[in-house]
Parts: C-alpha cells; structure tokens; sequence
C-alpha cells in the first residue's frame, strides 16, 4: 500500500485546551460501529455518562446547546480521553485533523485547514510545500477503480503543483494555466481519448501555453463584467448546509462590503487590497498554498466520476471564496489585516465545507457547471 503525505505532516501537534476553537464544537461527530459496540460495553462509574452523552439512535455524540460535545468539559479537554484512554476514541476522534483519500493501493493523508493548528502551519509556511511517498505492507482490489485513469490523474496532478508552484509566473496566469489544462483534459476524458491527456498536461508546461494565457488574461480583463459573476458565484455559499450560526452573519456582512457599491467600486476595492497585501503580506504564498491544499486533496478523486474540471474549478471557487472573506474583513478593518485574521478565516471556511460531506458533494455539484475561463 502506498501512503502519501505533505511534507509538513509531522509539524502538527494538537495544542488541546490551548485551541482557540476545539474541534470538539459545532458539528456532529459520527461514532463508527467499532466505538459504538465498545462504548455499550462500558461499566463502572463512567458507563452513566456513557449512556448520556451519546445518541444511541443516531450514533453521534450529544450535544449541548452551545453544540459542545457531550465530552467536552470546561478546560477543552475530553473526558473520554481522561477517563478511557487514548484507544476509546472514535475513529473521527483519532483521525482528526488527518484526512484519509482512499484509491485502490494508495492512502493519501492530509491535515485539514479546518483545525486552527493545521491552518497556522498552512498560512506561515513560505517555501513551496513538497509530497512524501512510503510504502507498507498491505495489498487490495477495488472492484471498480479504473488505475489508468488514476495515473493519468496523478500526473496531471503533479504538474499542476509546479505550476502552482512558479513564483516568477502572476497568480492569475498559475491559476489560467491550471484551469485550462482541466478544461482540456475533461474534453478528452469525455470523447474517451485518454492517451491524449498526457499530450494535454506536456503542452500546460511550455512557454507557449503561459503566452496563451497571459493574453486571455489580458482580453477577459478589458472585455468582461467581473462583479455579476462574483457575486454569483459568493450566493453559491447560501446553498450549503450550515453549521453555524456565526456563519451565515460573516457571508451577509461580506457580501455587502464587497458587492452593494457596483462593479467600479468593487474592482477598485480589489485593486487596492492587492496593492495593500503586496507590501503588507505574502498574499500570493497563502494563495499557492492554500491552492495546492485543496488540488492534493480533491483532484484526484476525479477518478471516481470523471469531473476533471469541476474539481479544479473547486478549488479555485473555495481558494478564491477564502480570498474575498480577507478583503472583506480588510475593508471592515479599515484597510488593515493581520496574519492570525487570515488565518482564523481559512480554518472557518474550511469548517464550513469541508466538516460536511453533504457541503462537499453540493460544492463539487456546483462547480460542474463552467463558471470560470
Ligand atoms: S482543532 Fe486541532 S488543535 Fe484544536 S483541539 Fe482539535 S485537533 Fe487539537
């Protein structure tokens, strides 16, 4: 079995009750049968807090109505953990904030940006982000899982990374050069002409595709409405489950700093938090990692269903959805923003879409509709 993971994997240390927002809040945790048979088993003085602090129908933990697990006691500590030791977590308790992609062979560990932690590592790192691969024992067969595609997937995958990864080359054209190669492979991937998609990832890498695009970029500049299509595209958050109430308050106030004055006023806002963020922050390093974040995490499970682009769109829609919450919250500040701000906005959205799989599914859903190029 090979195992991947990124190369700041081994920096992520639970900080327990020193976390700003445990993870142990503000979603429903869902207990695997392993746990749940476990916990039916538990006697002594623990087995009535047992019984009450889990909803047996469900097979979740019960929560208060602060949505704090059951658990959780007043230092932000677990007092299954204290009672019951490390091995009577659940399987979400023990993973979290490591997130496992399955492939036929292939795991593929990440830590989730939603884990305030896991977001301070994401948003400090400054040297392009490199992928470690091991192999451990282990050997299986899915019974539909199509391994030519998945090869096709990973190399494009990893070109991808390095052009994400091309700090002499403008964010706009890294992003352009991505999506195109997408767009292009998925019109293969359509017509069934696979071996044409490495035609497709050699040709993103050239000089010739980067002249290509920073021309497109430059006519979709002068020539398009950006304003209609952003908000659009911002309205698509309303569609998603919501998991807390703080949420919804954070999307209106935003959406009114960035949107209500017109297209004018909302390119000038633009134009000068990123003449601001150029002296003041390392905005283009946030955005290439957080790009690379979630292009490592979801692409390749476009081997499942084929949406090739959608998933590519994806990620620019959650990277560039993370970009407007820092201007909007630049502007509420009166045109400044701290780096632990930034920060607390990534693990926020991250909670958001990522702590759902229902948020998951519908954003993907969503960016199989051509929005962006
Ligand atoms: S959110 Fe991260 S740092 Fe905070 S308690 Fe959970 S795992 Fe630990």
């Amino acid at each position: 079995m090979l195992y991947t993971i990124p190369d700041y994997y081994k920096e992520f240390h639970c900080i327990a009750d020193k976390c700003e927002d445990t993870c142990c809040a503000g979603w429903q945790i869902v207990i695997d049968k392993k746990s749940l048979a476990q916990y039916k088993k538990v006697q002594g003085d623990f087995k009535w807090r047992m019984l009450r602090s889990v909803n047996w129908l469900t097979g979740t933990f019960c929560q208060d109505t602060q949505k704090r697990c059951a658990f959780l006691n007043g230092e932000n500590l677990c007092d299954l953990y204290i009672h019951q030791g490390e091995k009577s977590l659940c399987k979400t308790c023990r993973q979290y904030p490591r997130h496992v992609e399955e492939f036929e062979g292939v795991r593929e560990i990440t830590l989730s940006i939603s884990c305030p932690e896991v977001a301070r590592i994401v948003m400090e790192r400054k040297s392009p982000v490199a992928f470690f691969r091991f192999e451990k024992e282990g050997e299986e067969e899915y019974e539909d899982f199509d391994p030519f595609l998945f090869s096709i997937l990973e190399d494009a995958r990893t070109e991808m990374i390095q052009i994400l990864q091309k700090r002499e080359v403008s964010m706009r054209e890294r992003t352009l050069l991505v999506l195109g190669m997408a767009h292009d492979m998925q019109g293969r991937i359509n017509r069934q002409e696979m071996f044409d998609c490495f035609t497709v990832i050699e040709k993103y890498g050239t000089k010739n595709a980067l002249a290509f695009v920073t021309e497109y970029a430059n006519k979709i500049c002068t020539t398009k409405e950006i304003l209609p299509l952003a908000q659009a595209l911002f309205e698509k958050q309303y569609e998603l489950e919501l998991l807390r109430e703080e949420w919804a308050m954070l999307l209106q106030e935003s959406e009114i700093l960035l949107y209500a004055k017109g297209e004018a006023a909302y390119l000038k806002i633009v134009e000068e938090f990123e003449e601001w963020a150029a002296v003041h922050t390392s905005l283009d390093i946030h955005l290439e990692q957080l790009l690379v974040y979630f292009l490592f995490t979801y692409f390749p499970g476009a081997v499942y269903d084929g949406e090739v682009y959608a998933k590519v769109q994806m990620t620019i829609f959650c990277v560039w959805m993370i970009r407007e919450l820092w201007i909007a919250r630049w502007l509420k500040n009166g045109k400044l923003l701290a780096i632990d701000e930034m920060t607390d906005l990534v693990y926020c959205f991250s909670r958001e879409v990522e702590h759902s799989d229902e948020n998951l599914k519908r954003v993907e859903k969503m960016m199989e509709k051509k929005w962006l190029l």
